[in-house]
């Protein structure tokens, strides 16, 4: 029994030893990703509820692996976290989504997703300023989309970035409202200008159940607050027509685009302008 111990230990450690090789290997291959250009900006249309027009997108990060393929940004996003690599690609992300941006029609706004590292680094409000400025974008044209794990940290601090982005003309976005902790005092004690409803509840909205209570009871908040609903991850046209009924003012989901490059984005815009 004793040897037969030993002989588990042993593959749990060349087991760890695996993992661990795997991740420093994946922290190289990060590092030499933005170098090498392999990461890609993807946009997903936000359409406007009551007349299904787009009126912006979300930037949404993709890392082509040479040899892995296509990796998840849930993948790599907590890596780069980890390992500081969040703020050069993060910078990456600001000035490619708002350089892209500025080819657009002027009430077309992008929204960019950004993580607590990011947000607590003192570079971040001047990484924004400096990207809206190569760009030419007018600050009202950016949303940042941060999550409540930002207000977890210090309170006093998180409001003061919160308000120097404002200063910069910048929406901001609380994003998967409704998950993790979701103290609604949040919500009157920060500046948000919209409330992202987390797409787990827009995916039982054509259930029988909850959900339909929660997503009108967040829109409802919202107005009284003074912010913009936009319900996420809309596949059916079940859940659109709830939402239209719940009162919430945007949408996105695959009913109206997945996640597409910058040039069907724009052309969708075309396209749009011609009807
Ligand atoms: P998120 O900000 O909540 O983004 C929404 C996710 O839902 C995206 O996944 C999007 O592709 C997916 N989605 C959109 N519509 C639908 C739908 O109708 N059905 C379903 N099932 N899914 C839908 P994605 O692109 O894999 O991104 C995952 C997460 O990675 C994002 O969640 C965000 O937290 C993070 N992320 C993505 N890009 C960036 C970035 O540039 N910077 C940072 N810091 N985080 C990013
Ligand atoms: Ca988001
Ligand atoms: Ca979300
Ligand atoms: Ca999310």
């Amino acid at each position: 029994a004793k040897s037969e111990g030993r002989g588990t230990w042993r593959f749990f450690e060349r087991e760890m030893d695996a993992q661990m090789q795997a991740r420093r290997r994946l922290e190289l291959d990060l590092r030499r990703a933005l170098a090498e250009q392999e990461f890609q900006l993807l946009f997903q249309p936000l359409v406007h509820v009551g007349s299904r027009r787009i009126i912006g997108f979300e930037a949404l990060v993709r890392w082509h692996h040479p040899e892995r393929g296509l990796i998840s940004p849930a993948e790599f996003i907590p890596l780069a976290e980890e390992t500081g690599l969040i703020m050069p690609l993060g910078e990456w992300v600001l000035h490619t989504a708002c350089r892209e941006a500025a080819s657009w029609p002027e009430q077309v706004s992008v929204a960019v997703n950004v993580s607590a590292v990011q947000f607590r680094s003192p570079l971040l409000v001047d990484a924004v300023a400096a990207a809206l400025r190569a760009s030419g974008l007018p600050g009202s044209r950016l949303e940042i989309e941060v999550t409540e794990s930002i207000m977890l940290q210090d309170n006093v601090a998180t409001l003061a970035i919160l308000h120097r982005l404002h200063g910069l003309g910048v929406r901001i976005s609380m994003d998967d409202f409704g998950t993790g902790y979701s103290s609604l005092s949040y919500l009157r004690s920060f500046p948000f200008d919209k409330i992202k409803i987390d797409q787990s509840f827009v995916r039982d909205l054509d259930k029988q159940g909850d959900a339909r209570a929660i997503v009108s009871a967040i829109s409802g908040l919202g107005r009284s607050l003074g912010m913009s609903t936009t319900a996420e991850g809309v596949e059916t046209q079940e859940q659109f027509e709830q939402l239209r009924a719940d009162g919430c003012l945007e949408a996105q989901g695959y009913l109206f685009g997945r996640p597409m490059p910058a040039r069907d984005a724009s052309a969708l815009l075309r396209h749009q302008r011609a009807v």
